[in-house]
């Protein structure tokens, strides 16, 4: 404001008026970029335990801001929410990946794709359409596409997320609850809603080999009852985290089907993968 007085190296602000236009700036210019090649899409390949060969991967979101560099979705994922722009970059994402799975099954990778939903994105009841065409326009089967939902999303609005997520099993596509164990993990969402798989959270897997004994031995018993759980009910597991040689063996000594994480592979743009994704095929 007026006030704002010379500290001798330039206007001093108080820092929430600072964060508020740093915000608004950056709202602004992820705005703009939507639509215009710097929303991006890295992958990170889950592998299937019982054969060893990668099963798919995940999208993740990065932003190629023009002066900022690359952004990790943290940095504009809560804002795109905050500003209603959240549908758009879902749709931007989902198009980049399945454009990226139809080039990998042409070129002979069967690969399905994981991407993340945002509790809006539950909310809209025209998003299960869109989903429909954009298989269609990219000739790809719906089971080639699998949507990761957080526990803490789905509780958003149970009632009128279901009817999205039904809409979206009905055309065909898994559907994950990601997170699994983080949120407000109920078994009646279980029960209820139309789930393909569960990825625990890494955090459980992180405990595997951190911390006391004790710690170590709470931590294999929930890994263990949760995969359990999952296959109790008919659900492959996934398990994301995995960040060594030894926590893979454990996993899959514990007979889960699926791991994710640096161990395996790190989030690579699409060209960097490719070598990866063979190479893990003829493992
Ligand atoms: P997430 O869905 O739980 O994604 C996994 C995150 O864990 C990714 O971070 C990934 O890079 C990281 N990760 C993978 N393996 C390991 C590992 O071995 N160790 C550790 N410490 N971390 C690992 P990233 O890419 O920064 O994504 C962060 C979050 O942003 C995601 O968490 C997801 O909730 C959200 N996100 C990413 N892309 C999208 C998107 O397209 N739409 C929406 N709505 N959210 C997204
Ligand atoms: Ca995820
Ligand atoms: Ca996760
Ligand atoms: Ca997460």
């Amino acid at each position: 404001g007026a006030k704002a007085g010379r500290t001798g190296v330039g206007y001093y602000r108080p820092g929430a008026e600072v964060d508020t236009l740093l915000r608004l700036d950056m709202i602004e210019s992820l705005r703009a970029a939507l639509g215009t090649g710097q929303i991006e899409v890295h992958y990170q390949v889950k592998v299937d335990l019982g054969s060893g060969s990668p099963h798919g991967v995940e999208a993740l979101v990065r932003w190629r801001h023009p002066t900022r560099g690359l952004l990790a979705p943290d940095a504009f994922v809560p804002l795109a929410e905050q500003a209603g722009l959240m549908r758009k970059l879902t749709i931007e994402v989902l198009e980049l990946a399945l454009a990226q799975c139809r080039r990998w099954r042409d070129g002979g990778v069967d690969m399905t794709v994981a991407v993340n939903l945002a509790a809006s994105d539950l909310l809209d009841r025209a998003f299960p359409e869109q989903v429909r065409g954009l298989l269609q326009q990219y000739g790809l089967p719906p089971s080639a596409l699998e949507v990761e939902i957080t526990e803490t999303t789905l509780m958003r609005d149970l009632v009128r997320s279901a009817a999205v997520l039904d809409e979206l099993r009905e055309l065909g596509v898994k559907i994950a609850v990601d997170d699994y164990g983080t949120g407000y993990s109920s078994l009646a969402y279980l029960q209820e809603l139309p789930v393909d798989i569960l990825k625990l959270d890494k955090s459980f897997v992180t405990r595997l080999e951190d911390g006391s004994e004790r710690r170590r031995q709470k931590a294999e018993a929930i890994v263990r009852s949760t995969i359990g759980l999952a296959h109790a009910l008919g659900l492959r597991i996934v398990v994301e985290g995995v960040d060594s040689a030894s926590v893979l063996a454990k996993l899959r000594s514990y007979g889960c089907d699926l791991a994710q994480g640096y161990f395996l592979g790190r989030p690579r743009p699409a060209t960097e993968l490719t070598a990866t994704l063979s190479a893990l095929g003829h493992q």
